[in-house]
This record gives C-alpha cells, sequence and structure tokens, in this order.
C-alpha cells in the first residue's frame, strides 16, 4: 500500500495512537517499536480496544483486512506525516533551542489563539515520533501550527524540518544541553542551526532575538522578523524588562506582568510577543494571554509550603539553564536562601568540569546554603559550610528527615533523572 492510500485511511480515522492504553475509538494504531518492547504485539488489542486500522511491520501479527503490513512502521509514520503536512496549507512556527522550547511554544500557543484557530505540540512530544504525531494532529481547520523540535544529535532538526516544512522558525538559544550527542557547543550550534539552513534554503522566515549574538549571526541573510531590548533596530523593542521574581516586560504603552520566574523567561516571553505582533494579535490580546499563562509540570513553578517559599525548577537542568537560574534565585530579595540543586545528565566528557565549575561558583557566595546531590556533584566534593554534598536522593531525604526548614525562600533545579520534586514532601 503507498502512502497517499495510507494517509486516504487515515482520514477516514478519529486520530492516531502509538499506546493501546491512551488509544481513542476509531483511530488509526501504529505498532512502533521501542527499545523494551514490540508494539506489534499490541496490534490485535488495539482492534479490541476500537482502532480502525492497525499499521504493524512483522507479518506474524497480521489480523485481518484491517491490517496495514509495511516494511517499518516508524518511517511510514514520518512519511504520512510529512505527506498530510504538504497538504495542509497552513503557516508552521517550529521552534528549537537548548532551553525553553516548551514554555515558549505554550505561550506562542496562547498568545496566536487569541486570534487563530492553533494547534501545537501536546506537552514536550518533540522527537522523531512526536513531531509526526503533532503534525497528524493538524485538520483542514488548523490556521496556524506551532510545532517543537528537540535534538541532541547533529542531522537530528533538519531531519524534522524535511517532514514539518516549517515556514518559521524560532531557536531559543544556544546552550549547554545533550553536549554528548552533539559533540561540545560548537556541536550544538550546528545542530540547531540546521533550522536556519532550511529556512534559508526555502525562503522561509525567521524571528531573531537580537540579544543573543549567536542567533544574530547564524541567521544572517533570511528573511527576519527580530525583537530586542532597548534596540532601536529591532521590529519589536521591548523597552524595559524586570524580574522580581515574576517577569515584567514594558513595551510602547504596554506592560505585561507574567507568572513566570527568572529573567532568562523574558526571551521566551519576548518572543511570544514578537510572534503575536508578526501575526497581527491585538496588543491587548497578547497581554492578557501572557499575564494568563501559569507555568506547570515543575517549570520554574512559585509555591509556598508552610512558612516556606519554593521555586520549583525541577524540570530538567543542565548547565546554561542552571546557571541563568541560580544568577536569578540569589538576585532575588529574599533571606534565608537554599539551593536544592541536583546532577545534570547527558554532559558525556565535560560532566565532571561542569559540574566543578558549578561547585566553585556556590563555594565563592554566601547568600544561600546549597544541598547538591548526585554522583556528580559528589565527585567534586570539597568542604565547606555552605555546600552540602549527598551522594545519592535516598541520602538526602534521610538527612532532610532532620532538618527543619523555617521562612527559607528555596530553589529546587535537577535533571529529569533525579526527580528533585520528590524534595517537596520534606518541605512543611
Ligand atoms: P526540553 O529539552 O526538555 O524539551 P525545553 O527546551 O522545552 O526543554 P522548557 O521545558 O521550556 O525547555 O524549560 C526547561 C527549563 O529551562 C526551565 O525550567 C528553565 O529552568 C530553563 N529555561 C527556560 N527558558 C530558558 C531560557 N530562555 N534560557 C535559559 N534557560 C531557560
Ligand atoms: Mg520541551
Amino acid at each position: 500500500m503507498n502512502i497517499q492510500d495510507i494517509h486516504n485511511l487515515f482520514l477516514q480515522c478519529s486520530s492516531l495512537s502509538i499506546d493501546t492504553r491512551k488509544i481513542e475509538k476509531n483511530s488509526m494504531f501504529f505498532a512502533i517499536k521501542g527499545e523494551n518492547f514490540d508494539a506489534n504485539t499490541f496490534a490485535k488489542e488495539a482492534l479490541d480496544l476500537g482502532a480502525l486500522f492497525v499499521v504493524i511491520d512483522n507479518e506474524s501479527y497480521f489480523i485481518d483486512e484491517r491490517t496495514i503490513l509495511v516494511e517499518n512502521s516508524l518511517e511510514t509514520l514520518q512519511e504520512l506525516a510529512k505527506f498530510h503536512r504538504s497538504h495542509l496549507a497552513l503557516p508552521i512556527v517550529a521552534l528549537t533551542g537548548s532551553n525553553g522550547k516548551t514554555t515558549t511554544k505554550e505561550l506562542i500557543n496562547v498568545v496566536l489563539s487569541k486570534k487563530f484557530k492553533t494547534k501545537a505540540t501536546i506537552g514536550n512530544l518533540n522527537n522523531h515520533i512526536g513531531v509526526p504525531l503533532t503534525l497528524l494532529s493538524f485538520t483542514k481547520e488548523t490556521e496556524i501550527g506551532i510545532v517543537e523540535m528537540g535534538a541532541n544529535h547533529q542531522k537530528e532538526i533538519e531531519f524534522l524540518c524535511q517532514i514539518a516544512q516549517p515556514d518559521y522558525g524560532y531557536i531559543t538559544n544556544f546552550g549547554k544541553a545533550h553536549l554528548e550527542g552533539f559533540g561540545g557547543v560548537e556541536g550544538v550550534i550546528a545542530g540547531k542551526s540546521e533550522m536556519y539552513q532550511y529556512l534559508s534554503a526555502n525562503q522561509k522566515t525567521v524571528f531573531v532575538n537580537l540579544e543573543d549574538p549567536i542567533q544574530v549571526e547564524k541567521s544572517k541573510g533570511i528573511k527576519s522578523f527580530t525583537f530586542g531590548v532597548n534596540n532601536q533596530n529591532a521590529d519589536l523593542n521591548i523597552q524595559r524588562i524586570e524580574a522580581n521574581p515574576f517577569v515584567i516586560i514594558n513595551y510602547n504603552d504596554f506592560q505585561i506582568e507574567s507568572h513566570l520566574i527568572g529573567l532568562y523567561n523574558s526571551n521566551n516571553i519576548n518572543a511570544a510577543v514578537a510572534i503575536g505582533k508578526y501575526f497581527q494579535v491585538q496588543e491587548s490580546d497578547i497581554k492578557s494571554a501572557i499575564e494568563n499563562y501559569i507555568p506547570a509540570n515543575n517549570r520554574s513553578q512559585m509555591m509556598q509550603k508552610g512558612s516556606n517559599e519554593i521555586i520549583l525548577d525541577a524540570y530538567n537542568a543542565n548547565p546554561s539553564s542552571m546557571a541563568v537560574a541560580i544568577t536569578n534565585f540569589l538576585q532575588l530579595d529574599k533571606k534565608n536562601k537554599i539551593m536544592i540543586l541536583g546532577d545534570m545528565f547527558e554532559l558525556g566528557d565535560e560532566s565532571l568540569y561542569e559540574h566543578k565549575v558549578l561547585v566553585d561558583s556556590l563555594v565563592d557566595q554566601k547568600q544561600a546554603l546549597c544541598f547538591l546531590i548526585g554522583k556528580s556533584f559528589y565527585a567534586n566534593k570539597i568542604s565547606n559550610e555552605n555546600v552540602q554534598f549527598f551522594e545519592t536522593f535516598d541520602l538526602f531525604a534521610e538527612y532532610l528527615k532532620n532538618y527543619e526548614f523555617n521562612s527559607n525562600t528555596i530553589l529546587i533545579k535537577g535533571s529529569r533523572g533525579m526527580a528533585l520534586e520528590r524534595s517537596l514532601e520534606y518541605i512543611s
């Protein structure tokens, strides 16, 4: 069966699913092989649960005329997404970058949805499976699509751009994330810039944050819409930004008071305002969309527990996002500060060095007590009254059982695998 035939069947379906636990009636089920399982084994169950068709790549699981047998289900999913996208006329805004993709994607979505019927990446579904699923959720009714693209190695963004064929692109930043797969910071810059190459080759438009010299340099020669802070050359000139702790920005006669913490979030907000302006969303709508956006899922969330104020940023961490989060935290006008920081993963050869840099900077400051958790921090253990080390979370939890937080302001941040939100149960 060719891709057009599969697409015709897809159009008869209500949705697409790769997980029988979340399957909807009348959907198309794709059996994708994972590391630990072979979803071909779920094909029968998918039909029993109401799927209209199942796509499999192992003929032993063929059931009946509702089974579509292909060479490789994952590749078919990607081809189908590309085919589907090329038959939709809607503009697509694609986002990549080391940090802040999801936050910026959510902000752009709330802003653009004031004027358009938008569809955006759900949660963090930003990889070689998530991007196709996102594209296949777009319909003829969708007026603008917003697609988050993640990458941890070269050529991944190029591949995702070929599937999504974006009309607009924005790279949030080039930071120290996934250094292992990219081969250092230069590798990150090259990898993310694949989006610029796609946009340039196809005469598309890029959004550029003039505050970021790498964006400016790498996007030269591409049609652009720019934004900056106190920059007369910018298409959108933001006059003032402030964060204490929530970000407030001013431009023209507007003041936007967000629920996002940390100056680093001003870049994310400015990007969403710029994109809103570009698509001519009314100023008052841009303002209300951003002011009503409340972050969730452990990303820069502000919360209160007993007498303690907590900035929960335990969603993930890498050297760049750690640095901005700490700078922001130390600048806050608060007393009794404590940082609970966890290991940063996926740094490859740079790991020991990056943790050491961080430890050194924490020893030098006197404003906050630091609890550093995980093997990589522990490998840099030194004796210092400001900084305490715990090799595992369990050892830290044991320590916390006898520790009393009292009117503290606490930053919690570490890689996802550290799941530092577990600290919350020990704070009251
Ligand atoms: P992922 O790679 O997991 O998809 P992401 O790029 O989508 O991450 P977010 O989920 O939006 O990023 O934010 C994750 C964390 O990155 C935030 O909690 C914050 O600590 C940090 N962060 C967000 N925006 C920026 C930014 N513009 N610059 C640096 N760090 C940022
Ligand atoms: Mg994300």
